[in-house]
């Protein structure tokens, strides 16, 4: 096998930001554009993610898989993910991205 550059979806730097306000600048984005009562938004946010894990853990297949070592183990991973939701029901609150793309600058 000549492993010449694997992908390595998962090694970018640190905490995730980044990744966390284009998430949600996206969500409210569409939002604005195509209302969803609430609950369903939200779902279709969490259903989402569900496929991007399967995607992640897909690129972490076989020999040209992801290198970093994560092996996909979707019932301990789903814990660490309803963890980090609840974390974030809990939190205090954050700059109101929603208003933010409201006022337009999306
Ligand atoms: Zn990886």
């Amino acid at each position: 096998m000549t492993s010449a550059h694997p992908p390595r979806p998962c090694l970018e730097p640190a905490e995730g930001s980044e990744l966390d306000e284009a998430l949600r600048r996206a969500f409210w984005t569409s939002l604005h554009r195509n209302p969803l009562p609430a609950l369903q938004a939200l779902a279709v946010a969490a259903r989402t993610v569900g496929a991007l894990y399967r995607q992640i853990a897909q690129a972490h297949e076989g020999p040209g898989g992801c290198g970093c070592g994560w092996e996909p183990d979707p019932d301990s991973d789903l814990i660490v993910l309803e963890a980090n939701l609840a974390a974030s029901l809990l939190k205090p609150p954050e700059p109101d991205l929603a208003r933010m793309t409201a006022l337009g600058r999306a």
